[in-house]
């Protein structure tokens, strides 16, 4: 059979081998210590489940809208207001199932054949396929260690192509944790402008913030950056419903129409009695979020203090999401029991085979000589993990 080559051509996960590999550890029983979750640990708050199964029992179980039900766009809409400053009416919004199918919806209704979308590196896994998917082409950008691996104005001067449409920005990001000043957002705006490219800004992780910083939308800059800006975000992560599909984006309505169009066709809506479930977590009590915060903060302060504290580890230090991502470049070219560590996946690899940690290597976010790990595991298994990355890096050298 003739396959269609865009299919062919999506990268395989450089992390499934590890994934599979963590998977059968444990389905043998072996206490494996996973870093690579990439949810919340946490339930989904009870009024939330509450709401869907109220929802059900009153017979909310029929397809509605395709782009999502009214009451729940009202919700997306105040919470821009309340947390963004931003106004959004009802035809600039679209409720998906999940944030990844905003992303491809606006792929899909953005971008012609060879179109390029700019994505910095290190990115989070999906971009570069979902845009193959659509038709375009994947610029990388080189980003600097020094500036925390960010887009700055400097980059995008140098880097940007002829061909360029639209730029990807990620704050909170994942993989790095890294959050961009509203100073740095300005310089990016004001060169979006300049060159008019479209911006996707991809803000899923804008309620994990565990310090003094403030996630600012870049939509919120100036009248040019709204109509030029499709904000990204879902309740997957700020309200641990991952499991639940649920994801919203807004921005500009001819653009979000089509989006529209395009899920009419592909799902219709998200799953009715979830969408009400939203309505409750984003109008409801937000006081689960502080809270596991809190936690996630405790676990964020004492991964990065145990990394300082390996001779051969550094990281980028994470102001929000829930990863770290540890520099092992000191340890790539040594060796571990006789085998060289040319890269992330032989650290990696060895590290889950004889240690009994999965971490997720560096490569698989394009960004090499480094490994992320989740903190969206318990205390416990944190201290113990460490304490195993402890003893294998004891017999690197
Ligand atoms: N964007 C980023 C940066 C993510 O990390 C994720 C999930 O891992 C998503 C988007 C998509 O999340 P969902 O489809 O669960 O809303």
């Amino acid at each position: 059979m003739d396959y269609s080559k865009k299919a062919i051509n999506l990268t395989p996960s450089v992390t499934l081998a590890i994934t599979a590999k963590a998977k059968d550890l444990k389905d043998q029983g072996k206490d494996v210590v996973g870093f690579g979750a990439g949810e919340p640990d946490f339930n989904t708050p009870q009024n939330i489940i509450d709401a869907a199964v109220k929802a059900m029992n009153e017979g909310k179980t029929k397809y509605t809208a395709a782009s999502g039900i009214n009451e729940l766009k009202d919700a997306v809409i105040a919470k821009f207001d309340r947390d963004n400053g931003l106004t959004y009416k009802r035809d600039q919004v679209i409720i998906s199932t999940g944030g990844k199918q905003c992303l491809s919806n606006a792929f899909t209704a953005l971008l012609n054949d060879g179109d390029e979308v700019l994505i910095a590196i290190p990115y989070w896994v999906s971009y570069p396929d979902l845009v193959t998917l659509s038709g375009g082409v994947n610029v990388f950008l080189e980003t600097e260690r020094a500036n925390d691996y960010k887009i700055t104005a400097d980059i995008l001067e140098k880097q940007t192509t002829d061909r360029a449409k639209v730029l990807v920005l990620n704050s909170p990001n994942n993989p790095t944790g890294t959050i961009y000043t509203e100073e740095e957002l300005r310089e990016i705006a004001e060169f979006c402008r300049k060159r008019d490219l479209f911006i996707i800004s991809d803000e899923m992780y804008e309620k994990l913030i565990y310090g003094e910083d403030k996630h600012v939308s870049i939509a919120s800059l100036s009248e040019d950056a709204y109509s030029r800006t499709l904000i990204v975000s879902g309740l997957s992560k700020s309200y641990a419903m991952t499991g639940w599909r649920m994801g919203y984006a807004a921005g500009p309505k001819d653009l979000v129409k089509l989006m529209g169009n395009i899920q009419s066709h592909t799902t219709s809506n998200p799953t009715t009695f979830v969408q009400y479930a939203a309505v409750e977590a984003l109008n409801g009590d937000q006081g689960f979020i502080s809270e596991m915060n809190d936690e996630f903060r405790k676990r964020r302060d004492y991964m990065v203090e145990r990394t300082r504290g390996m001779k051969d580890l550094d990281l980028i230090y994470p102001k929000g999401a829930f990863y770290v991502m540890i520099d092992i470049s000191a340890c790539l070219g040594k060796r571990y029991k006789g085998n060289l560590l040319k890269d992330s996946i032989d650290f990696s690899q060895y590290l889950l085979e004889d240690y009994l940690v999965a971490v997720v290597p560096g490569q698989a976010f394009g960004l090499e000589g480094f490994v992320r790990a989740s903190y969206a595991t318990s205390m416990e298994n944190i201290r113990k993990g460490f304490d195993r990355i402890e003893s294998y890096l004891s017999n690197i050298s």
